[in-house]
């Protein structure tokens, strides 16, 4: 049995570990515009085709790799970034496992080209192999080409999706290093086309707007907070500018480009009584802590970070929005009160550890269990048949409270009626029985807009469905559209409800229901929203509205419309 244990090669051990540090093309640009980075870069270009698969181009001008290190630069674990083991728990640099380029080269054919001022040389590495290294005229920094990205992996080029989406992903990846390093200048291009340019002047605004679309950037408000060594800055969406799924989300800790849960749920909680159902905001948040205070090593491709005190970091995220978003309000209502942190805490134990949410709940909100929705929802024969007429006239209007709610009583019970529920419903219904063509409304001065490339598709693939909302949109140039008419019941949202219906349908794909979920985001984004004052007559109209609709209880999201309460109900609430 002797000679069965064998010490792997390096060339199956890099095509095994490339599997973990590479998956798809986005994830090599990713390794290859860090390495530019710490190489103290300025300019850093990438250029794909094939969405990656076939081609990518890094090209940066920072200070190059010695033709007597490019050898060793494929070596697996070599690296120039990391000296002792303690350097591993202060990470400054970008790189430190010295895996990228041995996994790279492991999967595909290589050729890096670099100057580091003195004289160029060039590595051509295929399959693992170092086919050649030679002197070669380069102009200053470095261009690393991979070419035929997984060809001798063919599982994992099996995994890979369609050109688009994994060009998708590098338009991603890139935005997210170029939001990171508004100091220096990138450019991203797909197919000889250019995508972005960033000004690389260090201003984030001005590169969020190179990145995301120009017409995008007033809607930005810029974000800063400081408690102790915790610094928090970035850029969030005013709460009309909102995104389904988290599109429109960048996190960052200490410069680097992070996934992180704990700041996911900061910015949406930030949001709360701002958006309504699948609306998700925009933010680019940046967190700065001293390098002890978090985990970066927890994932080869390093995009997971842990932080060590994750309640500290929640709060000070969470408040920094709220406090930012509260100041926007011009009518005098606060939406909501800022939270204490006290408070703060709750809602951080509420998601962080369930036990113990439903520990505090079980106390202090036990007459919950006795309020059942389901019980009070309005009986279903009273809003749908021939007796919608005659209910008419017995509804009673209140008023209005906290700018989000119409208070009536309807047949001896209160009702409390979500207004931006009930006016997408009957928007939404009305959208819906039209027929043929929404009606459109010409603009007295067309706006122009930019999109990002894969809106950009989604609208030139569906002229058609855009015309029948009621648009009418000319193309402008590689990334930009001029709105001419808009939808009446989408007046001065043209721009917002537009977005929406380009973002819906470039989720779904699939042509089926693209067109009834249109409709819904049309709906949706042109009803009142929560926190607006509505006028007597307006709430009238929607009451009247409301009973003329069959199975009105329900939004087209399907989240119920109102809840009611009976004499009896609240008697019982009140120990009477
Ligand atoms: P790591 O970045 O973890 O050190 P890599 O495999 O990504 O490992 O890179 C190996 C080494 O190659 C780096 O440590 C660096 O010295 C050198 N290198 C790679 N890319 C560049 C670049 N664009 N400019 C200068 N040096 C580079
Ligand atoms: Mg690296």
């Amino acid at each position: 049995m002797a000679g069965k244990i064998k010490v792997l090669d390096d060339h199956l051990i890099n095509k095994i570990a490339a599997g973990e540090v590479v998956d798809r093309p986005s994830s090599v640009v990713k390794e290859l515009v860090e390495n530019s980075l710490d190489a103290g870069s300025r300019k850093i270009e990438v250029e794909i085709r094939g969405g990656g698969i076939d081609y990518i181009r890094v090209t940066d001008d920072g200070w190059g790799v010695a033709e007597e290190e490019m050898a060793l630069a494929f070596a697996r674990h070599a690296t120039s970034k990391l000296k002792t083991e303690e350097d591993l728990w202060c990470i400054r640099t970008m790189g430190f496992r010295g895996e990228a380029l041995p996994s790279i080269g492991a999967v595909s054919k290589v050729i890096m080209h670099s100057n580091n001022g003195e004289g160029g040389a060039s590595i051509t590495v295929e399959g693992g192999k170092i086919v050649s290294i030679k002197a070669a005229a380069a102009p200053p920094g470095t261009t690393v080409v991979v070419q035929n990205l997984f060809y001798n992996t063919p599982a994992r080029l099996k995994f890979l999706k369609s050109k688009t989406t994994e060009a998708n992903w590098v338009f991603r990846v890139t935005s997210q290093l170029a939001l990171a390093h508004p100091e220096v200048m990138f450019s991203l291009v797909n197919e000889g086309r250019l995508v972005f340019k960033t000004p690389g002047r260090g201003d984030l605004k001005e590169t969020a707007g190179a990145v995301l679309g120009h017409s995008w950037t007033k809607r930005l408000l810029e974000l800063h907070k400081e408690a102790g060594e915790m610094r928090i800055h970035g850029l969030i969406g005013d709460p009309s500018f909102t995104y389904r799924g988290n599109r429109g989300q960048f996190y960052f800790v200490n410069r680097r480009v992070v996934q992180n849960r704990i700041l996911a749920r900061a910015l949406q909680d930030g949001y709360q009584g701002f958006l309504v159902g699948q609306e998700r905001p925009v933010g680019m948040i940046f967190v700065d802590v001293p390098s002890e205070w978090i985990d970066v090593n927890v994932h080869p491709q390093k995009t997971e970070v842990r932080f060590k005190d994750e309640q500290k970091i929640y709060s000070l995220v969470r408040l920094a929005v709220r406090e930012k978003l509260s100041s926007l309000n011009d009518k005098g209502t606060p939406y909501f009160e800022i939270l204490s942190l006290e408070e703060n805490r709750e809602a951080y134990d509420a998601f962080s550890s369930p036990s113990k949410k439903d520990a505090n709940n079980d106390d202090k909100w036990s007459w919950l269990d006795e309020f059942d929705f389901k019980k009070t929802e309005p009986p279903e024969e009273l809003f749908s048949g021939e007796d919608k007429e005659k209910e008419e006239s017995n509804f009673h209007l209140l008023g209005q409270w906290a700018s989000s709610y119409i208070i009536c009583e309807i047949e001896n019970r209160l009702e409390i009626i979500d207004q931006h529920a009930l006016h997408e419903r009957i928007i939404f219904d009305e959208l819906q029985t039209a027929p043929g063509n929404l009606k459109g409304e010409e603009l007295l001065f067309p706006l122009s807009v930019q999109l990002p490339p894969e809106l950009m598709e989604a609208a030139l693939e569906n002229m058609d469905l855009l015309s029948k909302l009621g648009y009418r949109v000319e193309i402008m140039g590689e990334r930009s559209l001029a709105i001419r008419q808009g939808p009446a019941v989408a007046k001065n949202r043209e721009i917002e409800v537009l977005l929406a219906v380009l973002e819906d349908i470039e989720k779904k794909r699939e042509r089926e229901g693209v067109e009834t979920s249109a409709l819904t985001v049309v709906a949706c984004k042109s009803a009142v929203k929560a926190g607006e004052r509505l006028t007597l007559e307006e709430m009238n109209w929607m009451l009247k509205k409301w009973f003329m609709v069959p199975r009105s209880w329900r939004c087209p999201h399907g989240r119920p419309v109102s809840v009611s309460l009976t004499m009896k109900e609240i008697e019982k609430w009140l120990k009477r």
